[in-house]
């Protein structure tokens, strides 16, 4: 990571420093770590403390989780089962009073369907795309709108103007959600940008080791938290208590992985850009348009993510595309090192062809890399192996 940026907050500390210590009670005999606390019920009588009552309303280990997530935006947090359900709870939360919902056409496919199948409880999905701001800006005009931004996206990395999408939302009176989940709250900051709020899948980077389903909302808005948690007391989208501790733990070594991650990827997409077998890669340190916004919106690096084509194609079901699908299948099913396997921000790296998922929209041929902290030099030489197949 090339850049150290000072960081804004309370304080004379980092939000890395910050993090660091999240959860931890300050006093003698308390365990140096937030404790696992897997517990349904609370000792309670009469009127029940908030949170402390019954385990769907409540878990010390959320509360830990929520402050270190909270703390790198300066935010509040709410912790919920997985990203979609943060993203379910968020779009019914912001519904009244909204007609659509004005989303990225490229973007994580899952927020698409979600969308769509909440469309009886609430807004019409309008798919657009975000770079092109006019358009976004008609969109917003047409009807009292949410925006719903996703940047870089997944699976095409592709980068918006989240400074220029906060003010076309904040024009248009609509609040703007980011979901953030590629960059992390350390990479991105997107409440500075104007965005209501930042939405996370914490399965990828930022518990980052592959090992749980877990997602949050991080927002300044109180009215919005509290709306966000009853949303996830009455409809029961909760975090395991497991599952929050893993996350947590994970977490507090975010900064130490994603620096890592983010040079291993820019090295790896740099390769990749002048391999002779290679059409196109995805990244937004090496595609020339996007850098400079890219610089200027992530100056600490550009996460874990990147995909790439080993031949030009569309998504279309011609035989072209089959034809660079078989060849990516192939590419994919070579590797030695990079497991094949779906979602990304973990410590091991995988690769999978995007479009086999049937909700997918991407090019056919579309190989996504997550790259994780093994030595970079290895992974390259994995990938050099690996494409020696075509
Ligand atoms: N947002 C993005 C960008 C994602 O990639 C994903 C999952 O792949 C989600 C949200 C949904 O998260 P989860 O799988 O934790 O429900």
């Amino acid at each position: 990571m090339a850049e150290r940026m000072p960081e804004p907050g309370p304080g004379p500390f980092s939000a890395e420093s910050r993090l660091i210590h999240a959860g931890t009670a300050r006093a003698p005999g308390e365990p140096a770590t937030p404790p696992l606390v897997p517990a349904s019920i609370y000792v309670s009588e009469g009127s029940p403390r908030p949170g402390r009552g019954y385990g769907r309303d409540g878990n010390p280990g959320w509360e830990a989780l929520e402050q270190a997530l909270g703390g790198l935006e300066e935010a509040g947090a709410v912790a919920f089962a997985s990203g979609q359900a943060a993203s379910m709870a968020l779009m019914l939360a912001l519904a009244p009073g909204r007609d659509r919902i004005v989303l990225p056409q490229d973007g994580y496919y899952g927020g698409r369907v979600l969308a769509g199948r909440l469309r009886p409880h609430g807004a019409v999905p309008v798919p657009v795309d975000l770079r092109d701001l006019a358009a976004v800006e008609r969109e917003l005009a047409a009807a009292p709108s949410v925006l719903w931004a996703e940047t870089p996206t997944n699976p095409l990395l592709r980068v918006a103007d989240l400074a220029r999408l906060g003010a076309l939302a904040a024009a248009a009176g609509a609040p703007m959600v980011v979901d953030n989940t590629v960059a992390t709250g350390l990479l991105q900051r997107p409440l500075e940008a104007g965005a209501t709020a930042s939405l996370y899948s914490l399965t990828k980077a930022v518990s980052g080791h592959s090992d749980v389903i877990l997602g949050a909302v991080v927002s300044r808005d109180q009215d919005l938290l509290a709306a966000l948690r009853a949303w996830r007391s009455s409809g029961g989208g909760i975090p395991g208590p497991f599952e929050a501790w893993l996350a947590l733990r994970g977490l507090k070594t975010l900064p130490l992985r994603i620096a890592r991650q983010s040079d291993s990827a820019l090295a790896i997409a740099r390769h990749l850009a002048a391999h002779p077998r290679v059409a196109a890669v995805h990244y937004p340190g090496v595609d020339k348009s996007i850098a400079e916004l890219a610089r200027r919106q992530m100056p600490r690096g550009f996460g874990p993510l990147l995909s790439f084509q080993v031949s030009p194609d569309s998504a279309s079901q011609d035989s072209a595309s089959q034809d660079s699908a078989d060849a990516a299948d192939k590419v994919v099913a070579s590797s030695e090192l990079i497991l094949p396997a779906t979602s990304f921000g973990g410590v091991e790296s995988t690769w999978e062809r995007r479009a086999r998922w049937p909700a997918e929209t991407a090019p056919a041929g579309l190989i996504r890399l997550s790259v994780g902290v093994e030595p970079a030099s290895d992974l390259i030489t994995d990938i050099d192996q690996a494409l020696e197949v075509l």
